[in-house]
């Protein structure tokens, strides 16, 4: 493949933009990134021309792949048209919330946002105030965007930032404990709990390999939060209208969180973000109540009406069933390579997620394979070998993941996710054809 229009656009791009992007991850394919010029389905051309299929689907906003469908393309030229956005309030803010409200089960109000960051630094705001305490409990392997409270790694006893920039006094009101582990979420609330304001928690991890709740995992959380009086908090950026189709995760797991942050797909591709939940808690934003929040773009037309079109299309078409069934065919799939190639490997996922890590969490190599991920399906013969918490994944080996990415899959055509431990995603736009060239590929790079 030649890229020679991706390398001279990166050279340009390096002396104007910090690492010659403008999101972290988008620089690990090296030597250099492929830049895109436009999409197709489930494909992507790049600025040489060269055509892949496209596992990244920028990174989960695009459920229904790159081409818009037509009510949402001319909802968004016309929104569009009739002069971008206002600062003022339009009618399309109202009819998305209202969707939103109608079908995720514990969300009775929504603030519309710029972005997942937005979004889980204004829940965690909001839990401060709704409860006068200061600590936030999160997921070790988690991610919630590029906020303070969140950007923390260590444990419960030494928490630290994960990033220059960030003081030592904001990680001190963050407690990290690890993911699928009741009693150290126990034990960190006995320690704190009179000082935990809320649990921040992706439903799944998506950010870390994908790693699935194990059962009761939620509940337990759920039940921790209303003994101390925290609030509990589901980020559901990337879940969210994802898994578990219109209600969301929370609705797939049974559990009614009483914060949920949005991003992602409520945009149909756009830059949004959101914090829904029970009245109570949401109508404390101001002007209603006292806990500050505002944003010159937040409810902006285009996004409300791509987000409101793409939602109402999944709830007219087999969406979910289209992505989550070819969700299931890539891992069952790539769990036999796997089994044949490269049997110290793990594939994770469920839904219309999935990723190859280059780890075995635990349990018995040579033990059937897991059919669905980390996922507790019937008949599933090796969970055990799953990973359960972050710290399994980040065994990983990345120089590999680095590797396989690139130049054994991307010279094949197919783009994934760009590093070792963000999920991909499968999208409307994608073809059976799609995932069997997918596993092709893959088969000849292990
Ligand atoms: N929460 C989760 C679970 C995410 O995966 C992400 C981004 N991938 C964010 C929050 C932050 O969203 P954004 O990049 O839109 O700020």
């Amino acid at each position: 493949m030649n890229h020679d229009a991706s390398r001279s656009l990166y050279d340009r791009a390096l002396s104007v933009m910090p690492g010659g992007v403008n999101s972290s991850v988008r620089a690990a394919p090296q030597p250099y990134p492929v830049f895109v010029d436009h999409g197709e389905g489930g494909h992507v051309v790049d600025a040489d021309g060269n055509r892949y299929i496209d596992w990244v689907c920028g990174l989960g906003p695009l459920l229904l792949g790159h081409d818009m469908p037509e009510p949402l393309q001319a909802a968004v030229q016309s929104r569009a048209a009739e002069g971008p956005m206002y600062g003022m309030p339009s009618d399309i803010e109202v009819e998305h919330a209202e969707f939103v409200c109608r079908h995720v089960p514990s969300v009775e109000m929504i603030r519309f946002v710029n972005s997942g960051t937005e979004a889980t630094v204004s829940a965690c705001r909001l839990a401060r105030a709704v409860t006068e305490r200061n600590k936030i409990l999160v997921m070790q392997g988690g991610y919630h965007g590029a906020q303070e409270s969140t950007l923390v790694e260590g444990d419960a006893d030494d928490p630290k930032p994960s990033t220059a920039g960030i003081p030592q006094a904001f990680a001190e009101h963050t407690i990290p404990v690890p993911f699928n582990d009741p009693e150290a979420a126990r034990e960190a609330f006995e320690t704190h709990g009179e000082d935990i304001a809320a649990v921040l928690v992706e439903p799944i991890q998506a950010n870390m390999g994908i790693v699935y709740p194990v059962d009761g995992y939620h509940e337990h959380l759920r039940e921790l939060c209303d003994e101390y009086g925290s609030l509990l908090i589901f980020d559901e950026v990337i879940t969210g209208f994802r898994v578990g189709g219109l209600g969301c995760a929370q609705s797939e797991f049974g559990i009614d969180p009483d914060i949920t942050t949005f991003g992602k797909i409520i945009g149909g591709g756009f830059p949004v973000g959101a914090i829904g939940g029970k009245t109570e808690y949401i109508e404390r934003f101001t002007p209603s109540g006292d806990v500050f929040q505002a944003g010159t773009f937040s409810g902006h037309p285009v996004t409300m009406a791509a987000g409101l079109e793409t939602l109402q299309y999944c709830a007219e078409n087999g969406v979910y069933d289209h992505v989550d069934r070819l969700g299931q065919k890539l891992r069952e799939g790539l769990s036999d390579i796997v089994a044949d190639h490269a049997p110290e490997y793990t594939v994770v996922g469920s839904h219309s997620l999935f990723k190859l890590v280059f780890t075995r969490a635990e349990g018995d190599p040579q033990g059937d394979p897991c059919r669905n991920g980390c996922r507790q399906a019937p008949g599933c013969g090796r969970h055990d070998a799953c990973p359960k918490r972050g710290t399994d994944v980040t065994r990983a080996e990345t120089d590999r993941y680095a590797r396989l990415f690139r130049p054994e899959m991307r010279e094949r055509g197919i783009l994934l996710s760009q590093n070792q431990f963000e999920s991909n995603f499968v999208s409307y736009g994608h073809t059976d054809e799609d995932v069997e060239e997918t596993l092709e590929a893959y088969k000849m790079a292990l």
